[in-house]
Order: C-alpha cells, then structure tokens, then sequence
C-alpha cells in the first residue's frame, strides 16, 4: 500500500497511543504530530505506558515506525540571531524536541528552516546551518527534515538553491535531509504539474534519497502567490491528478506522505475522506458533503 496518512493531534494523556488510534480510524499507514500545540512551545512529560501501547498497536496495524514524523512548532526561528536569547531557546527547544522524539522511537523532525526577518537572507541561511551544527550530536539516531517553504513573509527555504546553501553550511550532514509540501511548492512557484522536473533537479543538486517526508496539500491560491494557505485535496489550484502523480510517485514510493488539508467547517477532520479518495485513485466531487455527514454522525 501506499505510504499515506494525516496530521493527528497528540495529547498528554494519551501520548502516541492516542495518534495511532486516531491514524488508524482514517485508514492511513503513516502519521505526523506535534507534541503539543504548534503555535507554543509548552510540553508535557511523555509517558512510556502509552508509547508501548502505541507501539503494539502500530505492529497490528502494519505502520512502521519509519513513517512516523514529528512536526516542530512553527514559532521557533533559527533564521534570525539577532536576538541571542530568542535565537539560544530556538537552539534549546529543537535540541529538547529532538530528545522527546528519541524518546518516543520517532526518527524524523519536520523543521521549518526559518524567517530572516530583518536580516539578509544569505546571512540568515547560515543562522540555520550554524543553529542546527548546535543542536545535532554525533550519536543522534533522528534525521530533522527542512521542509521547503512557500515564501510568505521572509521565510526561508524557499527554492532548492535556498535549501542547499543550508545543507551545505551543517556539519553532520546525514542529520539532516528534506521534508517537501506540496502547496508551499506551488506557492513559491513551482509547478506541481511539472513534479518531475523539479524532482529531476532535486536530485541533481541535493539527492532524492534527502527526502524523509511530504506534506501533500492542495492550495487555495495561484502559483507563486506566496500565501501558504492549504485546500482540501483536489479542490485547489493544484488539482487531483498532480497530487496523485506525488503520491503515487515510485521515487518516492517508500516516504511517508502526510495531508494537512484543512478540517471541513473547523469541525470535521477530512483525512479519511480523503484517504479513501486516494486510494481510490478517483476524484469525489461529494468530499465536502461525506465528511460533513461523517462528522455529524
Ligand atoms: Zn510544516
């Protein structure tokens, strides 16, 4: 089967097992969470009762602990040092994230690279490299994934020459790969129609095998508009067939494909309409109104 799942939300009360059972109901093999709230850095203690439990459950259900991937909260900022104490608890936070996903068996931390603000974009590029060169240590098991941006504001990583001047600045490069998004992608003007030749030069500057995660998502706006708004698989600007050549794509037949598309009148999660939809292979003009009358079962 295709390596497919969703965005879960992870409690402290029912740590990993809570994201496992939550995946499991929407029929996906792979998940991706944030260990707490994404826009705060507030974090629970983990308990390993629960992990255990998540980890059996996981084995019954065929998903492999390789597919499963951490979201960093976004408000953390390696790109800008000007402020030395906000940039050391960006350096801190990660480096503590990192030990929270050792400790749960996770192996990929999905980063964003990172805004520069008001500082030179070049300059801010080597902020990140020389952040994570602080927070990656030898004996580290995990790989953080920089995931490419849409380009809203001054973020960073934006086009692949902007990941690759990071890449190039970390001393423990195998510590490091890429998570893609599909509407950041679209957003920072690339073509998602065009998937292989961005693919092609991917591999020609940094090799696909970098690649840990993707973030599949359609987009609400037009290519290259650098919004980063998410739309609901098939029902943006990018379409069904192209996000279905991604996730079906045999290069990247063994990555974990994620859907943060958003809920359906803020309510209703739509991952498993939209996984079923997936997996069907075919467009469901009807999404919208089948999650709604799932959710309101
Ligand atoms: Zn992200």
């Amino acid at each position: 089967m295709v390596v497919i799942g969703s965005h879960v939300s992870y409690k402290n009360e029912s740590g990993l097992a809570g994201c496992v059972k939550e995946i499991i109901k929407y029929g996906g093999n792979a998940f991706m969470f944030y260990t707490g709230a994404p826009q705060n850095t507030k974090r629970g203690p983990i308990d390993d009762m629960r992990t255990i439990e998540a980890l059996e459950l996981m084995e019954k259900n065929q998903i492999a602990l390789e597919h499963v991937v951490c979201h960093a909260p976004y408000i953390v900022n390696l790109g800008n040092d000007s402020d030395k104490d906000k940039y050391d608890f960006s350096v801190r936070f990660i480096r503590e994230e990192m030990d929270r996903c050792e400790t749960l068996g996770v192996r990929y931390l999905v980063l964003h690279p990172g805004n520069a603000l008001k500082q030179e974009r070049a300059f801010a590029l080597q902020n990140i490299a020389k952040g994570l060169n602080k927070i990656l240590r030898e004996d580290d098991e995990m790989v953080i994934l920089l995931e490419t941006m849409a380009g809203k504001g001054t973020e960073l990583g934006i086009t692949i020459d902007e990941i690759v001047t990071i890449l190039e600045g970390i001393n423990l490069k195998e510590k490091v790969g890429v998570c893609l998004d599909t509407c950041h992608l679209h957003d920072s003007g690339i073509d998602v129609q065009k998937f292989d030749d961005y693919l092609k030069e991917f591999d020609e500057k940094i090799g696909l095998h970098k690649i840990g995660c993707v973030h599949v998502n359609d987009s609400k706006n037009v290519l290259g508009s650098h919004k980063d708004r998410h739309e609901n698989i098939g029902f943006g600007l990018i379409g069904f067939d192209a996000l279905l050549h991604v996730i079906y794509h045999e290069k990247l037949a063994c990555v974990p494909k994620i859907l943060e598309t958003p809920y359906v009148d803020r309510l209703y999660a739509p991952y498993k309409q939209e996984i079923k939809m997936i997996l069907d292979k075919k467009f469901n003009e009807h999404l919208i109104e089948d999650i709604i009358k799932e959710g309101s079962l």
